[in-house]
């Protein structure tokens, strides 16, 4: 099921979007907050309306997005000085702001006077469905709502200036998520692919990821406590690269969707 957050009139709603890309898609209103219910037994207001006439927003509001770097082998040789060559025993995390979170109709804005290099990162996001710690890979399913795409935007320069990522990765609008959540879907072998103004960056497939999503939610609920809705970034495949003012960056993620941004210049 494909649960998509909207504004409405002057509010905010939840639906399910139905029909296939490619034909009139329509997203039926949810009853209430989708988090929390079985998505066998979730009701709709009756309020249907078609896809193309809705603004799409960024399908949660994460009090965190915990992100990993270096978990496509690929993308950590490529990496160079950035990463240490040697391949970790644990995952690397790292925090994005809950304000770097956008949605699918906004833009990347690119703050040209703080950096001059603003790279796209295309990542599947797992997307927490309930409080919880300390969970084992084999109950890491029941914690999950589902599936998104993200771009982990990265100011490239300022990550290798700083030492640390806060900056490089903390930008309003660094973390578009979208354009819905999948709740059906297995996490374990989508093919998953960047392109730049139509031209294909980054292609892989998460079976590749050096830590499956159990395991990530393991190693991350073992260090803190995750809310609904929070969002965990799986790493990007290799291929990363520059962004420039007006270009439009897609991340597809096979059976999910795509989620494609504008890049705006910010002053
Ligand atoms: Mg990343």
């Amino acid at each position: 099921m494909r649960i998509a957050r909207f504004a409405k009139g002057d509010g905010v709603a939840y639906g399910v979007v139905e029909g296939e890309s490619g034909q009139p898609q329509v997203i039926a209103e949810l009853a209430g907050h989708p988090f929390g219910i079985d998505p066998a037994g979730v009701r709709v207001t009756g309020q249907r309306y078609p896809l193309s006439e809705v603004r799409l927003l960024a399908p949660v509001l994460p009090s965190k997005v915990i992100a990993v770097g270096k978990n496509y082998a690929e993308h950590a040789r490529e990496m160079g000085d950035l990463f240490d060559q040697t391949q970790a025993d644990e995952p690397v995390l790292f925090l994005k702001p809950s304000t770097s979170v956008t949605g699918p109709s906004d833009a990347i804005a690119y703050p040209v006077k703080l950096t001059e290099r603003v790279d796209y990162e295309g990542e599947l996001a797992v997307i927490i469905g309930r409080l919880c710690r300390e969970v084992p890979k084999h109950r890491a399913e029941d914690v999950i709502f589902g599936y998104t795409c993200a771009n982990d935007v990265t100011a490239r320069d300022l990550q290798a200036r700083d030492g640390q990522w806060t900056r490089a990765k903390g930008f309003d609008t660094f973390c578009p998520l979208g354009p819905w959540m999948e709740t059906g879907t297995k996490p374990d072998n989508l093919g998953i692919t960047t392109t730049v103004n139509g031209d294909v960056k980054q292609h892989a497939r998460t079976s590749e990821l050096l830590w499956d999503v159990p395991s990530l939610i393991e190693y991350v609920s073992s260090v803190m406590t995750l809310l609904p809705g929070d969002v965990i970034l799986t790493g990007t495949p290799e291929g990363v690269g520059p962004l420039t003012d007006g270009d439009e960056v897609s991340v597809t993620i096979e059976s999910i969707g795509t989620l494609t941004s504008k890049v705006v210049q910010r002053d």
